[in-house]
């Protein structure tokens, strides 16, 4: 990467800007008359001592998931959710009403409407028609406003994974931050590249505990990139932005990764069999090879079908608008009860429609 200067990347008012202190920075050992917190307590049974604020910067968190993926603390990034990274993104970087995005649909919907919550454009190059990357033609149509490209990886709602050298061609010939989404990288034959943000320093890597570990109700994300750009990330965002619970379930997840495999492994072993029932179904027109957790199937009339299969007690996300999509439903992977039942009421319904 020749030329890449993240400063001069950042927003003017971010580079300048001094992030908040909170009193707990200072001094966080002693009597802690500081931060205007209840020092007789919290209403609830806890050992975690729910009256006092969390710890800005997570160490403990962020160090449990470098050594999981194999990078440094200080190139972890913990947010509520990825939607708070992707957010973070957009205001350290994205000046608002003149700055550009550019994706590549079908793609998750989030890039988009954090783009439009920002007052930041949105360009977009369309997957191929084997929803791979189109190098070529993204670094054609980026700007000098262009600031962040975001390509997932395995693609939701595409389930596949973009190949490794389309992504390399995009970051080694873009002067912006490449984002690559890596949601449901624990499902996929591809490794991680969280450890090329020390290659490429305009790299920035999403992952969440949401799909793999199975904790989405705690809203854990993750970006890993460069010690630079998470020192941005981690200035800009809110001081406390990680309760002590989310904390606390997160933390235990790590010393729990054999589970975590296990999980992984019942989804797999399950999508391989789902796969080989649908495309059994003689109305199952396409099945899209998967590298998630999740399934796209064709079948005509998909909207209808959607509906019926709601009306009957099995909810499925209907994808038919998404370019390369048509008549396309997503079926997220469940427990085998849960996938019998599914494949007996979508025969039952295809039969009738
Ligand atoms: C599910 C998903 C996420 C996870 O978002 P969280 O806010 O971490 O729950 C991120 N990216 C993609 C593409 C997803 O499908």
């Amino acid at each position: 990467m020749s030329g890449f200067d993240l400063h001069s990347l950042v927003r003017e008012n971010i580079r300048e800007l001094k992030p908040y202190r909170s009193a707990r920075d200072d001094f966080d050992k002693g009597i802690l008359l500081d931060a205007n917190e209840n020092s007789m307590g919290s209403p609830i049974e806890s050992d975690l001592e729910l009256n006092r604020y969390p710890m800005p910067l997570q160490e403990e968190l962020r160090a449990k998931i470098a050594a999981y993926r194999k990078v440094k603390p200080s190139q972890v990034f913990t947010g509520v959710g990825s939607d708070e990274a992707i957010d973070l993104l957009f205001r350290i970087f994205c000046i608002p009403g003149h700055d550009r995005i550019l994706i590549n649909p079908p793609t998750y919907g989030m890039y988009k409407v954090s783009a439009k919550i920002n007052d930041v454009q949105v360009d977009e190059v369309l997957l191929d028609e084997n929803f791979q990357l189109r190098p070529d033609k993204i670094l054609e149509q980026v700007t000098t406003q262009t600031k962040l490209i975001f390509i997932c990886s395995p693609n939701n709602p595409t389930a596949n994974s973009i190949k490794r050298d389309d992504i390399i061609k995009v970051l080694s010939s873009f002067n912006g931050i490449v984002v690559v989404d890596e949601a449901y990288i624990d499902f996929s034959g591809t490794g991680s590249m969280a450890a090329m943000t020390d290659e490429y320093p305009n790299l920035v890597v999403l992952q969440t505990l949401s799909k793999a570990f199975g904790l989405a109700g705690i809203r854990l994300g993750i970006a890993i990139a460069s010690e630079e750009i998470i020192s941005y990330m981690l200035k800009v965002k809110a001081p406390y932005n990680i309760n002590k619970l989310t904390s606390k379930a997160a933390i235990e997840a790590f010393d729990h990764v054999d589970k975590v495999q296990e999980n992984v492994r019942r989804i797999l072993d399950e999508r391989k069999r789902m796969e080989d029932m649908l495309a059994e179904i003689e109305e199952v027109d396409e099945v899209f090879p998967s590298d998630a957790n999740f399934l796209v199937f064709r079948v005509k009339n998909a909207l209808k079908v959607y509906e019926v299969l709601a009306a009957e007690g099995v909810v499925v996300r209907y994808r038919g608008n998404e370019p390369g999509c048509e008549n396309g439903l997503r079926l997220t992977i469940g427990t085998p009860e849960e996938n019998d039942f599914f494949i007996h009421k979508l025969q039952e319904i295809l039969k009738k429609i």
